[in-house]
């Protein structure tokens, strides 16, 4: 299942913003992320686009904005979801004693409909690490901000030594159904109680800590094991951390999304490595031993004579740990032949020598480049 962010975090607003302010923050952000204002990376806009016009959809409709409080983004799927009044009339049937006793315990944040136990829902987290802590896996303490089970009430919503009571309206079904005669014949219509707001239950004294609702909001530190050869856009499960689970249910999960700082030397690729190591034109003319660098430290690697710019030393292994330590990929040194600058009058009359003897050489078996391009033209 792909993890979702939370609505009000995609519109970067706080949990009690006003409509005002959530309009506000999706023009804003609808704006930036508007497919055409990002031609170099629509693709990525897009998606950033369609989430923010889905969360604005859900967060400004007052109903779907309740529902979602409550509920997070589980209360978006399945019956009884985001769909509307039909699915509540549906649902009403499947409760009898069952429900009451789920109340007795989740009273407090019991939503607009009556169900059975729901998983809490997903979050979803950045992290960034560093090159070789990817390479090598580490282990952090990241924090979330999640809803938990109010301590004080214990999640009922009421004051502690209170208890929440039957709705007498709906008698603590949520629901009032109303019979009406009609040139059609009866009909019957079911609505959501609007005494208890579909809980079936009344608060006469909120618990002071969470105001009824239940759960509150609190920063956790969870201790995250990130395993060798992670890289940018993998995505971690912490099962079980994520939002806890409603009447019962279990909790969602927490998805870390990864993202690797690049390394000022090495270039990725799956895993292995690349880095360019410059040599001087004489190195690579009469060959030597120069140091590479290695996620380790550095190596030495042996330059033969006439080694040319572009070449590739290949050192098995010392690539990136591959994902549960079947062995590594290689490092690729790519050589690069520097040109010389500032030269001396010296170095330059050298050189010029060089050049002279360069074409007294007799002509070897192969043609030069430049007489391929003379046969090529003519
Ligand atoms: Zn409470
Ligand atoms: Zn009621």
């Amino acid at each position: 299942m792909a993890a979702k962010r939370d609505y009000y975090e995609v519109l970067g607003v706080d949990r009690n913003a006003s409509p005002e302010e959530i309009k506000k923050a999706y023009r804003r952000l609808a704006r930036q992320y508007h497919p055409d204002m990002n031609p170099g990376n629509k693709k990525e806009a897009e998606e950033k686009f369609k989430e923010v016009q889905e969360a604005y959809d859900v967060l400004s409709d007052p109903e779907k904005r309740a529902r979602y409080d409550q509920f997070g983004h589980s209360g978006e799927t399945g019956p009884g979801g985001f769909g509307g009044f039909g699915d509540f009339a549906d649902l009403g049937r499947d409760f009898g004693g069952l429900g009451d006793l789920f109340d007795m315990f989740f009273g407090g944040f019991g939503g607009g409909r009556r169900s059975g136990p729901q998983k809490g829902a997903d979050l979803q987290l950045e992290l960034d690490l560093d090159f070789v802590e990817a390479a090598f896996g580490t282990e952090k303490d990241v924090e979330v901000s999640r809803e938990e089970v109010c301590a004080a009430c214990g999640g009922s919503g009421a004051d502690p030594g209170t208890r929440p009571v039957t709705c007498p309206a709906c008698h603590g079904t949520g629901q009032i159904r109303l019979t009406q005669a009609t040139p059609l014949g009866r009909m019957e219509t079911i609505r959501t109680c609007n005494q208890c707001r579909g809980t079936g239950r009344l608060i006469s004294t909120p618990c002071a800590t969470c105001g009824g609702r239940g759960r509150v909001r609190r920063g956790r530190k969870i201790h995250v094991r990130i395993p060798a050869g992670v890289d940018t856009g993998w995505q971690l499960r912490m099962s079980g951390e994520g939002e806890p689970g409603i009447r019962g249910g279990p909790p969602g999960d927490l998805y870390i999304s990864i993202h690797v700082r690049p390394h000022p030397l090495f270039r990725r690729e799956g895993y292995d490595l690349f880095c360019e190591v410059p040599v001087s034109f004489v190195q690579a003319a009469l060959g030597d031993e120069i140091e590479v660098p290695t996620l380790e430290g550095p190596a030495k690697i042996r330059l033969a004579e006439g080694t040319q710019g572009g070449s590739v030393f290949r050192l098995r292994g010392k690539g990136i740990p591959r994902l549960r330590g079947h062995g590594r990929g290689d490092l690729h040194v790519i050589v690069q032949v520097r040109t010389p600058t500032d030269l001396t009058e010296r170095q330059k009359e050298l050189l010029r020598e060089f050049a002279r003897l360069e074409e007294q050489k007799p002509a070897g078996r192969e043609k030069g480049f430049f007489g391929r391009v003379k046969d090529a033209f003519m």
